[in-house]
């Protein structure tokens, strides 16, 4: 394939790209989004494998063919709520490639750079692999908290603040011996203890990161994984990997910000870990007062009685794939006149979006679905909150108390509302661990259960 049309396929794959990055910022064009995505991502591949860069054929079907079927397998078998943990894994596989790439960029003995071309070659090399390596071990880390491998609490090593600030400069002054060396022997010491010191760097930046701060995290390492594919599209001299390594960091950047700000927390100190700390942090059995269940019964009746209804879901919708029947309950509602909304939480759910997604798979309308800054001002003229598999983004503690680890998170204030049902399966705490003094309300029913099995009695409760 000449140059000219290679280069054009790419600027084609680059531009679809982009297209699927805008589809993606709405419900309704995000399966357009995704089909751009595709698109380009075929065009890339296909101009990659018929360009000169490639010289065998064999290694690319070697490697594409099982890598082809484990994807397909694995897409075929992960179930909507493991996607955070594949994500997370798959964030772990960029790192590993920009590291990967590095190395063998850097010892092929075909390349020779000379003066400054040597100097900028070294420190592509030397960032990608850094930036890789860190992307590599944080994203292995966040898979083992988010599919609960490791404990979701923050792990803080005593000076932590101070190691890394040791690491950091390490790292810096080995940087100056590696483009300093004079033969490619003496380039191995500052390449592998940098290596090292990145994979420590990613560990320690994961684990000291709290339970409820762990989207920050998550889309943080999204815009890692994007920088280290710029990184390796530096070292490749790919134009196309350097544009889209550079959508993928610049957007996950963004979105790291909006977590930043849904959460009510400053990055730099998400990143240096240290939210969710205090001593009292944790509370384990501190709350007290009278927990009043109520039964699928009495809640068909609250909620056709009511005029304004407001559904709040979380993380136990995803468990119990309660969506469909939370769809129905809100269809036999709507058909009885009930005003019935939805207020979706920034970080409900274990990515970002989760909620939406499963809202949408089971054709909620979008035009009832709210975002929690457009609707906690109304819960006052609420009648009834049902909160579905919610727990740490309706916690009143993050508001009320200042020693709690999720002090300062805004959350959905369904404690305002005239009547809170809240289902679940027990009094368990949710993702960071915090007691919920919710359950404890005087206008709280807890419906007790696996909120699919609530749900569809409520379906059957509210057809008769
Ligand atoms: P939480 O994780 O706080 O709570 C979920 C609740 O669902 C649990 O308390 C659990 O209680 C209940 N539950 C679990 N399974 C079922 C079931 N089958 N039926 C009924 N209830 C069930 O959820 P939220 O959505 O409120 O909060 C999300 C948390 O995850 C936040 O702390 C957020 O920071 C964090 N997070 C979010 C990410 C994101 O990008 N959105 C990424 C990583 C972390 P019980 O066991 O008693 O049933």
């Amino acid at each position: 394939m000449s140059t000219e049309l290679i280069n054009a396929f790419y600027l084609g794959a680059a531009i679809l790209f982009i297209l699927a990055l805008g589809g993606l910022s709405s419900n309704e064009n995000a399966k357009r989004g995704n089909l751009y995505g595709m698109l380009g991502m075929a065009l890339a591949v296909i101009a990659t494998i018929f360009s000169d860069a490639v010289t065998s054929y064999w290694i690319i079907v070697i490697c594409m063919i099982p890598g082809a079927i484990l994807g397909f397998i694995l897409a075929k078998k992960v179930k909507m709520t493991q996607m955070p943990q594949l994500v997370a894994i798959l964030h772990s596989l960029v790192g590993l490639a920009a590291v990967s790439v590095g190395y063998a960029t850097y010892f092929d003995p075909n390349l020779h750079f000379s003066g400054v071309e040597k100097t900028i070659h070294d420190l592509e090399v030397y960032i990608g692999i850094y930036i890789g390596a860190l992307t590599f071990s944080g994203s292995v880390i966040a898979f083992g908290k988010l599919s609960a491998i490791i404990n979701s609490k923050p792990v803080l090593l005593p000076a932590r603040h101070m190691l890394n600030l040791i690491m950091f400069f390490v790292v810096v002054i080995y940087a100056v011996i590696f483009v300093n060396v004079d033969n490619i022997q003496e380039a191995y010491t500052p390449l592998i203890i940098m290596t090292l010191i990145a994979l420590i760097f990613g560990v320690h930046m994961v684990i000291a990161i709290g339970g409820a701060d762990m989207p920050v995290v998550i889309s943080m390492l999204n815009s890692y994984s994007g920088w280290a594919a710029a990184a390796t599209g530096f070292m490749l001299s790919n134009d196309l990997l350097i544009v889209t390594g550079a959508l993928v960091g610049s957007s996950g950047a963004i979105l790291s910000y909006i977590m930043c700000r849904a959460m009510n927390r400053n990055f730099l100190s998400v990143i240096a870990g240290g939210f969710g700390t205090t001593s009292q942090a944790v509370a384990s059995g501190g709350e007290t007062g009278e927990v009043v269940a109520s039964s699928v019964e009495e809640v068909a009746q609250v909620l056709s009685s009511a005029k304004k209804v407001m559904i709040v879901p979380g993380y136990g919708m995803a468990m119990a794939q309660a969506q469909q029947a939370v769809a129905e309950v809100t269809r036999l509602l709507m058909g009885k006149g009930v005003h019935v909304i939805f207020g979706i939480h920034p970080v409900a759910g274990r990515m970002p979006g989760h909620m939406n997604v499963l809202l949408a798979e089971a054709k909620v309308p979008y035009d009832v679905v709210f975002e929690m800054d457009e609707v906690n001002d109304d819960f006052p003229n609420v009648d009834v909150t049902l909160v579905i598999g919610a727990n740490d983004t309706v916690n009143p503690a993050a508001l009320e108390d200042p020693g709690s680890p999720i002090s300062g998170m805004p959350v959905l204030e369904v404690w305002k509302s005239k009547l809170t049902i809240v289902l679940k399966r027990s009094m368990a705490t949710g993702y960071a661990g915090v007691e919920n003094p919710l359950f404890y309300k005087d206008n709280t029913r807890m419906l007790f259960g696996d909120a699919k099995n609530n749900m569809d009695e409520l379906v059957k409760a509210l057809a008769t």
